[in-house]
């Protein structure tokens, strides 16, 4: 039964209303259903205001005043993301809402829920959770407002923000509020974001740059903000060793409580044996449903975490480096379930995480260092041993035809495993639908070096690997490399030499990723500052439409509509030895135009790879 979603449903106020900007879907891939069957679990009542109307406040006292709190989520992905491409066009669909109908929850959907509520009730606590709050913990770049943006807490007029995925830290509220304990006392919790006019009861914080020093769009400001950056994403790597952060506002700090512990597999295997519908509520069948259903209906999520720390990803800043994995029972009793639905055919869409081979801790100890990129670390553990036991499993329950692995495979993760060649003929064997997507996203150094990335070697190096294991299995699969554009560090050069690799193999992207400033990522922060944080060293930012239009157009050279970007492109980028009728050239010199050819450029000596 899905948790109430109107008064009629209720006999009495609810303990906590849980507002979410996303339709309501009672799928374990929605932390909303998450957070709302775990306080279901511990006897607490709650009831689900999905996509309220904004305008009024009607919507947000429709259940009474809840007895213990608010709990606000923007959704399942930053609302403005949802909303808006990179290019700051409105989109056109949205998954999250029901017929996948566009403006069902405003922009800046937690701060809008935020002061909505706050204008409804005084006094109640209002907690904030979810993906936008947590990577907007703290003052961020917003590409939107192409400014430096203060914490959400304090535009949200909301208590307390959870950060990361969230099941221990919303127990222990729950717990403390029903304890009587009042919201601003609540300032011990684990991986919570809380505001204070005092620090002196805290031990040891660390003070990062003052919002004030960091809003400025100047050059100081900007190093002090990149500062501030490094020192949020290299703590929340250490931890249960994190250091406790302190923003200041003037007269009131924003302070940043440790991570909270990573989940045991045991907690995991609780979280996801909860009584979830694993379907969006049938009031939305006659809108034609929840699109965002399809991809994770028949999906498992294996485990959380990921250790690849690529700067353009947040994912780290969020869930933290540390793997969580379920147990296999747990895993293989979700699939069981899948045998038993209707409308299962027999194909289990995936199963995995943030990167599919990541299923356990890098080391012992997880420090604040890259593991694989540059170069992978020497104490780094290699083991696909359980994932393979896990898939042959999986293959094994009736009903179950095929098992996809469609989350993302780390290439060079499984080319320094001593045992990586059993993973993927494992992989390419029983897994793969034909293509195998991975990320390279670049073939030049140093946008490799500023993505985080391995070496674009340990690309063509897996590829050689999956085009022989083929081969010995007699079959016609092939990689679809991601790759991204104008990603800082990347120069027309740069750009250039990505479209001169796609000529060479013939591939050409069906979509072009561009760079996406989105909160929180480091990547981001080289975006708004134009410095690398990691070594504060100035670092080629393209930022100007044109400059972006040419770089995409240079990953589909082949596309007629991109011929007078291309032609750009390569006359800018001093490379019209590219514009010809030799094999290497990218376009063809048009009838009647003259032009100016140059050589190709000398191949200049090596540049050693700079340390991140
Ligand atoms: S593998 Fe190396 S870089 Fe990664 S957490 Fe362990 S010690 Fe740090």
């Amino acid at each position: 039964m899905f948790l109430p979603t109107t008064p009629q449903e209720l006999t009495a106020p609810p303990d906590f209303v849980l507002v979410t900007g996303d339709a309501y879907v009672d799928h374990p891939s929605f932390g909303v259903a998450i957070i709302g069957r775990l306080l279901q679990s511990h006897g607490y009542s709650v009831a689900v205001l999905a996509q309220p109307d904004w305008r009024t406040t009607a919507d947000f006292t429709q259940f009474g005043k809840p007895n213990l709190a608010f709990l606000v989520s923007g959704g399942n992905i930053d609302s403005m993301v949802n909303h808006y491409s990179v290019a700051l066009h409105k989109r056109k669909t949205d998954a999250y809402s029901p017929g996948g109908v566009l403006g069902k929850r405003p922009n800046r959907a937690t701060i809008v829920y935020g002061n909505k509520i706050r204008e409804s009730y005084k006094e109640i606590p209002i907690i904030l959770g979810g993906i936008e709050a947590s990577l907007r913990r703290l003052a961020h770049y917003d590409y939107w407002d192409n400014a430096v943006r203060r914490s959400i807490l304090l535009d949200s007029s909301a208590d307390l923000l959870v950060y990361g995925m969230g099941e221990h830290q919303i127990i222990e509220i729950a717990e403390s509020l029903a304890s009587g304990l009042a919201v601003e006392h609540l300032t011990f919790i684990k991986g919570t974001v809380f505001k204070t006019k005092t620090l002196d009861f805290l031990e040891n914080p660390q003070i990062l740059p003052s919002f004030k020093a960091i809003k400025e769009p100047g050059k100081k400001s900007k190093l002090e903000y990149a500062k501030s950056v490094i020192i949020q994403h290299e703590n929340v790597k250490k931890g249960e060793n994190s250091d406790i952060l302190v923003e200041e506002y003037g007269n009131i700090f924003v302070v940043q409580n440790p991570p909270a512990e990573p989940l045991t597999t045991a907690e995991l295997d609780r979280v996801y044996s909860l009584p979830y519908e694993r379907n969006y509520h049938p009031k939305y069948e006659s809108e034609g449903g929840v699109p965002a259903i399809e991809e994770v209906k028949f999906s498992i999520t294996s485990h959380r975490g990921c250790f690849g720390g690529c700067n353009f990803c947040a994912l780290g800043y969020h869930q933290g480096k540390q793997i969580q994995a379920r147990s296999d029972k747990s895993i293989l009793a979700e699939a069981e379930k899948f045998a038993k639905d209707s409308e299962f055919k027999g194909y289990i869409h995936d199963v995995g995480g943030p990167t599919a081979n990541f299923r356990e801790n890098p080391c012992e100890s997880p420090c604040k260092r890259h593991c694989l990129a540059p170069k992978p670390c020497k104490n780094l553990r290699y083991n696909h041993k359980p994932y393979i036991k896990l898939l042959r499993e999986l293959r094994k329950i009736p009903k179950v035809k095929k098992v996809f692995v469609r989350s993302g495979v780390r290439y060079d993760y499984v080319l320094n495993d001593p045992l990586g060649g059993d993973f993927l003929r494992e992989l390419c064997e029983h897994h793969v639908s034909g293509r195998l997507k991975v990320a390279p996203e670049h073939v030049s150094e140093n946008v490799l070096t500023a993505m985080g990335k391995p070496d674009f070697r340990d690309f063509l190096r897996f590829s050689e690997k999956f085009d022989e294991v083929n081969e010995r299995l007699h079959k016609s699969q092939y990689l679809v490399p991601y790759l991204m554009s104008s990603h800082p560090g990347c120069d027309l050069a740069d750009a250039v030499k990505l479209a001169e690799y796609l000529k060479s193999t013939g591939h050409m992207p069906e979509q072009v990723q561009d760079f996406y400033p989105t909160p929180a990522t480091i990547s981001t922060c080289m975006y708004y500052t134009g410095l690398n944080p990691y070594t504060l060293q100035k670092i080629y930012v393209p930022k100007g439409q044109k400059e972006k239009a040419m770089q995409r157009a240079l990953m589909q050279y082949r596309l007629l509509e991109n011929y007078e970007l291309v032609k750009k492109a390569l006359t800018r980028a001093g490379r019209t030895d590219l514009i010809g009728h030799d094999e290497r050239a990218l376009i063809r010199p048009r009838k009647g135009k003259k032009i100016e050819t140059r050589k190709p450029p000398k191949k200049s000596a090596k540049r050693p790879r700079k340390k991140l």
